[in-house]
């Protein structure tokens, strides 16, 4: 391409959209800032789109539509969490854009929507590692990275590899007495508390295996977590004839935003070289279910389908919140879910029935986190 690639960014004040800015503004000759959106702060960027306001507002809305689907705009980055992020990521597929997602939500919730509008706007015969969607999630990169040149019926088994969160190392710990700073304290990435607590329950692999189900079309049998704790192999592609690769780097964001952004170039210095001496052993070990459920409910939801991912997703964010809001205890928050889901009267095929789904989750947590779940 002549020109640098025209990026938007859905939410450019939050972590993952101020550091796509970074990638870009390190790479100007390679990516130009097509637009952006944030909440109230000014943005002091030079772009064709600088939206502010909030997902749900009119105007906002429209003004993101038209950004996202201009055809001048070559890759949305979208990294507004939740649901909201789901219309404009299904608008900029339609309109045959690049994605790099981001906000696992959307697939989480919409997978067989969000795969089915980035397959209608894909040409024919395409690449298959064109998928549309380009992963910024670190596990999900990482395996689009191994599975770069492979023929994709050759993959046996897809492995997400977990930190374990603070918890894990300590099977004496009783999780039902942790407290919120506890929780807080992740040994190796610094990201939101929503996504730390998320790596606390390990809730984050299970929607991350949700993730990957969709975004490689690989039945959720056959993608598994493994314990890592030192977080340098980002996860792992087993083939058919028991090669097993694996990508590996410094724990950084800007890798996966740099891979996504200049696919199928690679952004040089992107981040520091990682020195194999420096890391020391790595080490694996196996998923305790019985004392992290929360894989296990989430492959229940995701076969069971039917908006019932988009309640274990909504339930969850929920149950975090009245944690974090120490409403209820650090073990409340997978009960919390496990009973939403045992309620749900299920259905959640269309948009518009996923998006109630949620809101049902949402209202079910709200109405019962105060009584019953403690
Ligand atoms: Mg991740």
């Amino acid at each position: 391409m002549t020109r640098p690639v025209n990026v938007a960014i859905l939410g450019a004040t939050g972590s993952i959209g101020q550091q796509t800015l970074d990638v870009i503004d390190r790479n100007p000759a390679r990516l130009r800032l097509f637009g952006l959106t944030e909440g109230r702060r000014s943005a002091k960027r030079m772009a064709e789109y600088v939206i502010q306001g909030q997902a749900g507002e009119p105007d906002f809305d429209s003004r993101v539509r038209e950004m996202v689907t201009d055809p001048r705009c070559d890759i949305v980055a979208v990294a507004i969490p939740g649901a909201r992020a789901l219309a404009p990521t299904l608008a900029a597929l339609e309109a045959g854009k690049e994605v790099a997602l981001a906000t696992k939500e959307v697939l989480v919730m919409a997978g067989d929507l969000v795969m089915e509008a980035a397959g209608a706007g894909r040409a024919q015969g395409a690449l298959p590692e064109r998928m549309g969607i380009r992963p910024i999630d670190s596990e999900h990169s990482a395996i689009w990275q191994c599975l770069w040149g492979e023929d994709w019926a050759n993959i046996r088994r897809l492995v997400i590899t977990a930190s374990g969160g603070p918890f894990w190392a300590h099977p004496d710990l009783d999780l039902d007495q942790v407290t919120v700073e506890e929780a807080l304290n992740h040994p190796r990435w610094s990201m939101g508390p929503k996504v730390t607590i998320d790596s606390a329950t390990l809730m984050n692999k299970g929607l991350e295996m949700i993730e990957a189900h969709h975004l490689f079309g690989v039945p959720l049998a056959q993608v598994s977590v493994i314990i890592h704790p030192q977080s340098a192999v980002h996860s792992l592609v087993e083939f058919v004839d028991g090669s097993l690769k694996a990508q590996i780097g410094v724990p950084d964001m800007r890798l996966p935003i740099a891979v996504a952004l200049g696919y199928p170039d690679r952004l040089a210095g992107a981040v520091p070289p990682t020195v194999l001496e420096d890391l020391g052993p790595l080490e694996f070990y196996p998923l305790d279910e019985a004392r992290f459920p929360a894989v296990r409910l989430a492959r229940g939801a995701a076969q069971a389908g039917k908006g019932r991912p988009a309640v274990l997703n909504a339930a969850n964010e929920e149950a975090v919140n009245a944690f974090l809001a120490r409403e209820i205890p650090f073990t409340g928050i997978i009960r919390t879910v496990e009973a939403a889901l045992q309620a749900f009267p299920g259905g959640g095929t269309t948009l518009e029935e996923i998006l109630a789904a949620d809101r049902w989750a949402r209202e079910f947590v709200r109405i019962n986190s105060a009584g019953t779940l403690r």
